[in-house]
């Protein structure tokens, strides 16, 4: 079989990774959600954890086929693209997510998912697998070189953990780069943003200039008005990546504020 680059398709066959990301969060009755599960690797470690539903979705329609002839109905496939499903609408119950994701697509999925979260996690758990250069700017901290939009939009309103990093030869074909596993819950508590698109939009325009100082962006988003920096107490002489996750937050409920 020919694994689709265009897919972003690396297979997953290393038994002892396998074991481990199974045993990040407990599968046990739980429904669980898997996205591009491929031939079905994953998929089968899963189901020896006697979950209660699986649903996967993979856009390969070659794929799906194999599927289906290999799980029949223990599992249900979503022979779609998973940037144009609502993951919300498929059970009434909250879904646990594992995915070796297709990387040319990882950040925009992660992206989506935190941008259309309502007030409700139709999640309670997410197990995923990126490239090691996007997991690293997932989980970075302000004052590092791969903070940015990335992590501040993560952390709003998930915890996000490194499990650990896995090597090119678990995969086949071989991807070129390193992969980190990743575990995601929903924070009980996170800072109230009417339209989290107006935190995409901010920490766009803050980090467009990242090593500019910070009197450019504020520019931008607030024109001449003193007030916000005054009243967070923000010195416009920093780097975007000095301030830290909180600050985004308040800086874009005031952006809000102000545009009404
Ligand atoms: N989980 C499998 C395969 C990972 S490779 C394993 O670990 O072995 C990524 C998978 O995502 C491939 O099967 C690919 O066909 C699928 N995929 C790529 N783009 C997709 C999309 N937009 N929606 C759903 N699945 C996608």
């Amino acid at each position: 079989m020919k694994a689709k680059k265009s897919l972003g398709q690396n297979f997953l066959n290393d038994i002892s990774v396998l074991e481990k990301i199974i045993n990040v969060t407990p599968i046990k009755e739980k429904n669980i959600l898997e996205i591009g599960p491929g031939t079905g690797n994953l998929t089968s470690f899963i189901l020896k954890k006697n979950p209660r539903k699986i649903f996967v979705i993979e856009k390969d329609e070659y794929l799906a086929n194999i599927l289906k002839d290999k799980f029949k109905n223990e599992i249900t496939i979503i022979n779609d693209d998973v940037l144009k499903i609502d993951e919300s609408s498929l059970i009434n119950e909250k879904l646990t997510v594992f995915g070796n994701l297709p990387y040319n697509i990882s950040t925009e999925i992660l992206i989506k998912w935190i941008l259309n979260l309502k007030n409700y996690f139709w999640f309670d758990f997410l197990v995923l697998m990126f490239q090691k250069e996007v997991a690293d700017r997932i989980i970075a901290k302000s004052n590092t070189s791969t903070y940015g939009r990335l992590s501040i939009l993560s952390n709003w309103k998930l915890n996000v953990r490194k499990i650990c990093d896995i090597e090119p030869q678990s995969f086949t074909p071989r991807p070129k780069i390193r992969s980190s596993l990743l575990f995601f819950t929903p924070r009980d508590k996170f800072y109230n943003i009417k339209d989290p698109k107006n935190l995409e939009k901010v920490t766009r325009i803050f980090f467009n200039h990242r090593r500019k100082m910070l009197k450019k962006p504020f520019k931008q988003l607030f024109g001449s008005n003193q007030k916000v920096s005054d009243k967070l107490n923000i010195d416009l002489n920093l780097r975007p990546q000095n301030l830290n996750f909180e600050t985004y937050y308040k800086l874009t409920a005031e952006y809000e504020n102000l545009s009404g």
